[in-house]
């Protein structure tokens, strides 16, 4: 085996000598999100620019290092894991490392293995997803539009993703759709995109543009207030709020005439913090304790310096008691430049 296959040396599931992570405002981290790569087959307008300077293969954690990494935070209480990217499945040997952490799905120390991606990989990969464990993903898609998603895009077909999501659910996954608002661009076609994801049995959560990076655009001309589109759907449908939570940032709403679940992911109009109980790692091992705060902490020295998790275990919990309460992103005539100059796909959305 190559060091790039070779997979899961063995640290302890859940360890209860090891301590669970929890910050100092008493949040318990509970749900790692792990980006895999930095590099996507689309070049989404919000979210990279045209010509991205993709990170040295050399720099990346190979999916041993990964699978060291998701496995030290479940020993500490991680309970959910989300792969993402840049595009998940397109990081070479990717279901080498969705079947060796699915061990601790086996186990009974993961309640959840998941994963975000834009589906074009579905139809090669769902049935072995479905086959390791997974239950669930959510898949991104902005428009049902060919010419709108290839614009989006830059490069994508949507042809692929909609074969991926009949891939996923003949697979036996379920499905969510994550749609980004964006002026001007899928704002008519909202409520058809809502509709179109409840016939198929599909939750849909809609994202408010995040001021990320610099991608060539002006935010304000991208930036749709959820609050006017839920205004506006609610001129055609029934929203009913409901007290359904994922634990994460969303909250959602039952549609009368459609049966389904919608969400709204609003970082801008809502703040969400003071239930987060999240952190995320990009594919450099670099921990970000919070998706709008530059403080970050490298795991990848401690992850190399040494066999033994020691060194790692120490920079983790040092990292966990710096996780601020909260970030503050604004988009406006004055603010028209990026929050942070990360962009998406390095952190991972
Ligand atoms: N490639 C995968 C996918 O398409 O889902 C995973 C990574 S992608 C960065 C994750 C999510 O972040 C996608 O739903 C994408 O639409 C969203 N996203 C990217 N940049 C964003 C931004 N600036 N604001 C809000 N959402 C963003």
């Amino acid at each position: 085996m190559t060091q790039e296959t070779k997979t899961g040396a063995e640290p302890p599931a859940f360890d209860p000598s090891a301590g669970r992570l929890v910050d100092p405002f008493g949040r318990a981290i509970t749900y790692l999100r792990v980006s895999v790569t930095d590099r996507c087959d689309f070049r989404c307008v919000y979210c990279m620019s045209e010509n991205m300077a993709f990170l040295p293969k050399a720099d990346l954690l190979t999916l041993e290092e990964l699978d060291r990494l998701c496995s030290a935070f479940i020993a500490r209480g991680v309970r959910k894991l989300r792969l993402t990217g840049g595009e998940p499945l397109v990081r070479r040997g990717i279901m080498t490392l969705v079947s060796s952490l699915s061990r601790h799905l086996q186990s009974g120390a993961l309640d959840e293995l998941t994963l975000t991606t834009n589906g074009s990989q579905l139809p090669k990969y769902a049935q072995d997803l479905a086959a390791a464990g997974v239950k669930r993903i959510n898949v991104s898609l902005d428009t049902l539009d060919a010419d709108k998603f290839r614009a989006v895009t830059r490069w994508g077909e949507i042809d692929k993703v909609l074969a991926g999501i009949d891939a996923a659910q003949t697979a036996g996954l379920k499905v969510k759709i994550n749609a980004v608002a964006l002026k001007g661009v899928n704002e008519d076609e909202i409520p058809s995109l809502v509709q179109w994801a409840h016939s198929r049995g599909m939750e849909i959560t809609l994202i408010e543009v995040m001021p990320l990076g610099d991608v060539g655009e002006g935010r304000l001309e991208q930036y749709l207030p959820l609050s006017m589109v839920r205004a506006q759907l609610a001129e055609r449908f029934t929203l009913n709020d409901i007290d359904y939570r994922t634990g994460g940032p969303a909250r959602y709403v039952h549609v009368a005439e459609t049966g389904g679940t919608l969400g709204f992911i609003t970082p801008l109009t809502h703040n969400f913090c003071e239930s987060c109980n999240r952190v995320r790692i990009t594919c450099t091992g670099t921990l970000f304790m919070c998706l709008g705060q530059e403080d970050a902490a490298d795991l990848r020295k401690p992850l190399r310096a040494s066999e033994g998790n020691e060194l790692l275990d120490r920079a983790i919990k040092d990292a966990i008691a710096r996780k601020p309460k909260g970030h503050d992103f604004i988009i406006d005539r004055r603010h028209q430049r990026p929050a942070l100059s990360r962009h998406m796909n390095v952190t991972g959305g």
